[in-house]
């Protein structure tokens, strides 16, 4: 057992092993081997003596590019395996595992094509005999530690413009769910990228993840996670005045005016939240639904989220797997009890599936909570699971008011056919992300990122690029003349 790939080269942790599990039936799909803290220090080490003297910083932008490429071109090379065991390690349908595979291709080639157009720019200094320029240069050595809702996806919005802007990193992904990481890194040195250049130790947040944060020799911290731990990092960050960047948690509402298309919203509603069982960090997770539809909307979207059919993830039939692990349902479960004695109305699911051939896995059935309101710890906090709350507004201005009232800003929708409503709400939202008439999409160059505590910094576009670069200034007096400024 080799799973840990520092300065080129696969090598056993010193840190024990720990089992990779299949939350659809709790079989064990691998078993892997963990970093010790040596491992870190080595992995750091290379990626420190590569940015400093190695060649990938110094190789031109257009080579990066065609590198990132390349990466692109194995990613659909090996499409299909790799969707395969990203269901296996995380639960997800097929389906949304391939969507992933092509999102993260595209990631690769939107930072290919961005980075090799970037080369600074020129500033007119209003002096003829003085040019200005300013450059982007890499940060130094970044460490990329993320989650196990989308570990591939997530990993790719860090790793691809990290490596475009020539930096070097130590990624840590998720302990519960690796196995794609490890993959995209072979991928990484299949491409070419030089010894150093990648390396990825395996672990768990307190082990590997903290003492990667702390470490002096790294100079970027680029977190996706939840909010305790990215208030951990940005603390232990703050001792060695590291770059940070946090992607945290939301708690995103889905507001809708009567004057939508009820079918269509109905659909929306439903995916909007119950995507991979609840766990995205963007989830409409809470239904702010006008007074005049607010009853025939609870009543369909109950009556449909009872329909939604749970399974393998493997299984085409199958419309939605499990949660990630039995830690993540006993807090759904914990979530559930408390809107019920808080006064929520459940109105669907709020049970485990009764079907046997489900028994092993960790399945919730999706669940719905009418009459909710701010006051509820369910519609405050992230619930991270298959939970949809409902609450009620009169007029426009309570519906911003709900919307606003809560300390995430990561994401949030408005449904209306009134163009002037869509677009005086969409602005009066404090969201990273604001989907008129839509739900979930995402775009390369577009982007991500949350206000308030779902974080600081923000991931792909233009600016998921400035993050991993350190902007200078170049000076160049082309005819200095004595200036006498101390007498001679
Ligand atoms: P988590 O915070 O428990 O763990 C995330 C990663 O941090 C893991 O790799 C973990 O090992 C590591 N870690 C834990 N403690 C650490 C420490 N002290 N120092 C360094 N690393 C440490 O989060 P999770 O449960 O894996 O993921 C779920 C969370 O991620 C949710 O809150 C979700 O909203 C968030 N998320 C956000 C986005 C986004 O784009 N904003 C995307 C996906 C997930």
């Amino acid at each position: 057992m080799s799973h840990q790939f520092i300065d080129g080269t696969w090598t056993t942790g010193s840190g024990g092993t720990a089992d990779v599990v299949n939350p659809f039936d709790a079989s064990v799909v691998d078993r892997l081997d963990q970093a010790g803290p040596e491992d870190v220090d080595r992995a750091v080490a290379a990626a420190r003596a590569a940015f400093d003297a190695g060649p990938w910083p110094r190789t031109p932008t257009a080579e990066r590019a065609a590198l990132l490429h390349r990466v692109a071109d194995l990613l659909q090379r090996d499409k299909e395996q790799i969707a395969r065991t990203e269901t296996l390690d995380t639960g997800k349908t097929l389906i949304e595992s391939g969507i992933d595979v092509d999102d993260v291709t595209n990631v690769f080639r939107y930072y290919a094509d961005l980075v090799a157009a970037d080369s600074g720019r020129v500033v007119d200094t209003g002096l003829s005999h003085v040019v200005s320029r300013v450059v982007h240069e890499p940060v130094g050595v970044c460490a990329l530690i993320t989650p196990w809702n989308y570990p591939l996806l997530q990993l790719s919005w860090k790793v691809a413009p990290a490596l475009a802007a020539g930096n070097t990193v130590v990624i840590k992904p998720s302990e519960v769910t690796p196995l794609t990481s490890l993959k995209l890194v072979e991928l990484l040195a299949e491409a070419g990228a030089p010894p150093g250049a990648v390396n990825i130790v395996l672990g768990d947040g307190r082990s590997v993840g903290s003492p990667l944060v702390a470490h002096r020799d790294v100079d970027l911290v680029s977190f996706t996670g939840g909010v305790a731990t990215g208030q951990a990092i940005m603390r232990a960050a703050a001792d060695t005045v590291k770059r940070v960047s946090l992607e945290l948690g939301g708690k995103n509402p889905n507001v809708v005016f009567a004057d939508t298309d009820f079918d269509t919203v109905v659909d929306y509603a439903l995916v909007a939240v119950f995507l991979h069982a609840g766990q995205v960090c963007s989830a409409g997770a809470r239904l702010i639904v006008e007074d005049s539809l607010y009853d025939p909307l609870v009543a369909e979207v109950a009556r449909r989220a009872e329909r939604i059919r749970l399974g393998n993830g493997l299984d085409p039939e199958t419309e939605s797997g499990p949660l990630v692990s039995e830690v993540q349902r006993t807090k759904i479960e914990d979530y559930v009890a408390s809107a019920v004695a808080e006064g929520a109305r459940l109105v669907a699911g709020g049970r485990r599936p009764d079907d046997p051939a489900l028994a092993k896995g960790f399945f919730y059935r999706p669940t719905v909570f009418a009459d909710c309101h701010t006051g509820m710890r369910v519609v405050r906090e992230e619930t991270f699971g298959p939970i949809l709350t409902v609450e009620r507004f009169r007029g426009e201005e309570e519906a911003v008011a709900l919307a606003n009232g809560t300390d995430y800003g990561l994401a949030g929708a408005v449904w209306t056919n009134d163009m002037a409503t869509a677009h005086r709400v969409a602005d009066a939202l404090r969201h990273g992300t604001v989907w008129i008439n839509d739900y979930h999409p995402y775009i390369p160059g577009a982007e991500w990122g949350g206000m308030k505590r779902s974080g600081t910094g923000r991931e792909l576009g233009p600016t998921g690029l400035h993050e991993y670069q350190e902007t200078k200034h170049v000076w160049h007096n082309t005819a200095p003349s004595a200036q006498r400024w101390f007498k001679a």
